[in-house]
């Protein structure tokens, strides 16, 4: 069920690790964005950062990979549970 929802764009799926996936309600147009998640309470916070779009810009060249898609989450611990 989720995977077709995926497959629709209406979903995201997002890594998480250790095998893991969480799903996230994609935004209408859906916005390029990574995620920041809490590993103590499981939040996903969506973020945007055009400065680590242009750094993966730049690693794609000095690499001579061209990346087509590149997913981010950065893990620790959100406000509330630091
Ligand atoms: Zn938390
Ligand atoms: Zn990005």
């Amino acid at each position: 069920m989720l995977d077709l929802l995926v497959d629709h764009g209406l979903v995201e799926r997002v890594a998480v690790g250790d095998g893991q996936s969480r799903f996230e309600r994609s935004e209408a147009g859906g916005e390029h964005h990574h995620h920041l998640l809490c590993e103590q309470c499981g939040k996903l916070v969506a973020f945007d950062d055009p400065a680590l779009e242009r750094a993966i810009d730049d690693l794609s060249e000095r690499l001579g990979v061209r990346v087509e898609h590149h997913d981010v989450v950065l893990r620790g611990a959100c406000e509330q549970c630091e």
